[in-house]
């Protein structure tokens, strides 16, 4: 290797050890004996045989894979389906479909935005969309994290023409916070900004239809642009912006994380439609879940652990510096408990946390030990 790149790869990996911020996978067995606490299946989907086998059989009809990009021939009748449904459920006139989340991001922020755009971002918001951001080389700011007030300050500080967009995820992924979409809109509204929200974490668990913060009740004159993504609640993989045939139109047109790849695999978009009917025909998983939170809240409390104010199924306790969430982290695991250590850089220095998570898909018997364990490591802390 030349030593250029030798000492680079180096340097960089002692920063990361060093500053407590190394990051190693470990292979995870989902039929394993951990109970799971860590990830984004909130309805229980990702397993659910029937999605399985609806993907199995869309990938035995069509292929195993879509076999070009959209724009050439791997637009699929499955994902033409599927996009109608994504549009029904959200209450939209369109929906196009993405291979992930974050490309939808990529995409959308790009194809929307140029050196004249104004841009104004949640500072929590999710990487893809600050990612996004930077590379649709807007003139870009952060407003304080659901602070209507500071957004309200910046864009009365830009000229009142040209175009302004506001992005903000629904749901915040490592606080489980749900933005404030009215209060975003009628912003918007005033300052004649379009609005955009990313609804990965809301969509199938909030919302009268599992249609998300910002789906039907909300509609495409206050939010024009709605991201979900359909690997979390959904059970499956992939994502989706919808809003009017005419912002479709131009992210068919100009969105290159759309234009440039692969359409995702037919069973996947099949799995997909399997997930959006069960979301419609079981409604007892969301009511579930939401019963499941608010017992968790409560019992949490009782054992004086300070969760972060959440109403949604991702339940943070913020621990504060890193060496001590990983052992928290690792202390769970022994007990069998698996759940999120997240540090810096994904969350502000000095708030890392235990990301928790909950499921349709737990027992009662996984939330109970999820307690015990955290109970027991809580007295642990206090008494030594
Ligand atoms: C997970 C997530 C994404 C990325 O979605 P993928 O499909 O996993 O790429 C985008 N935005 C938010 C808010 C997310 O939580």
């Amino acid at each position: 290797m030349p030593e250029a790149w030798t000492t680079y790869l180096g340097e960089r990996a002692a920063a990361q050890r060093d500053g407590g911020r190394w990051r190693a996978r470990r292979t995870h067995h989902p039929r394993g004996p951990l109970r799971d606490f860590a990830g984004n299946d909130y309805l229980g989907l990702a397993r659910d045989p029937r999605l399985a086998e609806a993907q199995a059989e869309g990938a035995r009809r069509d292929g195993a894979g879509a076999g070009a990009s959209h724009l050439v021939s791997g637009h699929l009748a499955v994902h033409e389906a599927l996009e109608q449904r994504l549009a029904a459920l959200t209450g939209r006139p369109a929906a196009l479909l993405f291979s992930t989340g974050y490309m939808a991001n990529l995409g959308t922020l790009q194809a929307l935005c140029d050196g004249e755009t104004r841009l104004f971002q949640d500072r929590l918001n999710h990487a893809s969309l600050l990612d996004g951001g930077r590379l649709s080389g807007a003139r870009s700011r952060r407003f304080h994290h659901n602070d209507l007030g500071d957004l309200e300050r910046l864009l009365a500080r830009t000229p009142a023409e040209g175009r302004r967009l506001v992005v903000s995820d629904g749901v915040f992924s490592m606080d489980g916070d749900v933005a404030d979409i009215a209060g975003l809109a009628e912003t918007c509204a005033r300052h004649d900004a379009w609005l955009m929200v990313d609804d990965a974490h809301g969509l199938g668990v909030l919302g009268e239809h599992g249609d998300g913060c910002a789906g039907r009740a909300v509609g495409p004159e206050r939010v024009p642009v709605l991201v979900g993504t359909l690997g979390k609640a959904l059970g499956s993989a992939g994502a989706f912006v919808a809003g009017s045939q005419a912002l479709i139109d131009h992210l068919i047109q100009f969105a290159r994380p759309y234009v440039y790849t692969t359409a995702q695999p037919p069973g996947v978009a099949a799995a997909t439609l399997e997930a959006l009917r069960l979301l419609e025909a079981e409604p007892e998983r969301r009511t579930h879940l939401a019963e499941r939170v608010t017992r968790f809240r409560a019992e949490a409390a009782r054992l004086g652990l300070a969760l972060s104010p959440s109403t949604t199924p991702i339940q943070p306790l913020v621990l504060g510096d890193s060496e001590r969430v990983m052992r928290w982290a690792e202390r769970l695991r022994e007990r069998g408990i698996l759940v999120g250590a997240i540090r810096e850089p994904t969350v502000p220095r000095g708030e890392a946390r235990l990301r928790i998570t909950l499921s349709a898909a737990h027992a009662d018997e996984d939330l109970e030990a999820l307690l015990e364990a955290l109970s027991a490591l809580y007295a642990e802390e206090v008494s030594a």
